[in-house]
């Protein structure tokens, strides 16, 4: 099963309404693609999204193309696809960071993998633990009204749990928010807050004290990602429990911040951990010092989205649920069958692989040109 040829594809999709967060507002999600094929035709797809441009983190959608292309896609052509960890490893040495390129590739030599073996990915990572993942949908629109139709069109739907975006404004814009939510969806459904960074120490104090009035299930990232200490001070002064997101990309960053304490939750997302087996790895780090898990996303395809729920259904400390809504804030997608979404859950996908199957004729309307 050696690795015959490596294509890298861009592609941007709009977003249905304008995403409203701390650092950016998105009109549309810039993808790489990345298709692996075998000498003997198994193909195996990847997908790494980037929130316009280098905003969340120090990747874009250029920077991970290059990086494939020119430091990976070359020495990777030969190699056997079944050794996924040492693939792992040897790209951890041609490449230092850029977490983002080495999820891509990564995530499709785990779908070529459970192709090739007829079995969905969860298996080949110990099988799954739950056939269905609480599913948050993030409020982040700018204006407040619309913003309070579109939590009772969810909650119509069937949504429990939302995701307030934070920390453009002035902290009581975003606590008059917060109270507005809370009052339109009632006390039965799950709260919570993303600063995505956007405070500071004081900030953070004061905001979120004003806002543990309106029962939030947690705050996630309301500090700078570098600043660990004060998400530890901060996580014992308040009774909402913290999550990390933007500080907690590696294994080694959750055990920095398990020994820090203060911190209850870890977002999982591939593409920061620069694939599953890293996205596991901190799932672990979780279970070991305590702490329970959340899958998060970047807005993915059904491709991305197929990819983020087989940790969600395998990783055990998953306990807060999962977000990845991206196919029901996108345009348009690159995938034939899609993820299935029911009663405020994303379901298993137990088909071969991902379990989801790109369409080449729908990534080619996205596909960038020029
Ligand atoms: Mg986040």
């Amino acid at each position: 099963m050696k690795i015959a040829d490596v294509r890298v594809v861009l592609a941007d999709i709009p977003v249905k309404r304008p995403h409203a967060m701390s650092f950016t507002t998105l009109r549309a999600v810039n993808f790489v693609l990345v298709r692996l094929t075998t000498d003997d035709g198994v193909v195996g797809w990847g997908e790494a999204a980037c929130l316009g441009g280098p905003t969340w983190s120090e990747e874009s959608a250029e920077s991970v193309a290059a990086t494939i292309e020119r430091y990976i896609a070359p020495w990777l052509v030969g190699r056997d696809a079944a050794g996924i960890e040492a693939l792992r490893i040897e790209m951890t040495r041609r490449v230092q960071g850029n977490p983002f390129a080495r999820a891509a590739v990564e995530m499709a030599l785990w779908d070529l993998n459970g192709r090739a073996l007829g079995v969905p990915v969860h298996r080949l990572l110990g099988g799954r633990v739950r056939d269905r993942v609480p599913l948050s949908w993030s409020l982040a629109v700018e204006d407040g009204d619309a913003e309070i139709d579109e939590a009772r069109e969810r909650v119509a739907a069937g949504h429990r749990i939302f995701k307030i975006k934070t920390g453009a404004h002035a902290v009581a814009h975003d606590v008059t928010r917060v109270r507005r939510i809370r009052e339109a969806v009632g006390p039965d459904v799950s709260l919570r807050v993303d600063a995505n960074q956007g405070w500071d120490r004081a900030t953070a104090l004061r905001a979120i004290r004003a806002m543990e009035p309106f029962d939030l299930d947690f705050v996630e990232q309301p500090l700078p990602r570098w600043d660990v200490a004060g998400m530890a001070e901060i996580g014992r002064q308040v009774a909402v429990p913290l999550m990390a997101d933007e500080s907690c990309f590696s294994p080694q960053d959750a055990m920095a911040i398990a020994r820090l304490g203060g911190v209850s939750i870890l977002a999982l997302k591939i593409t920061k951990s620069a694939g599953i087996i890293g996205a596991m790895a901190v799932a672990r780090v979780a279970e070991a010092a305590g702490m329970g898990c959340y899958v998060g996303c970047m807005i993915e395809t059904w491709l991305g989205t197929a990819a983020y729920l087989q940790v969600a259904v395998a990783a055990a400390p998953v306990t807060w649920g999962c977000e990845p809504f991206g196919p029901l804030l996108l345009t348009g997608d690159v995938v034939r069958e899609p993820v299935r979404y029911a009663d405020g859950a994303i379901l298993a996908l137990d088909g071969p692989g991902l379990g989801v199957t790109v369409d080449e004729a729908r990534l080619k309307e996205w596909t960038r040109r020029g």
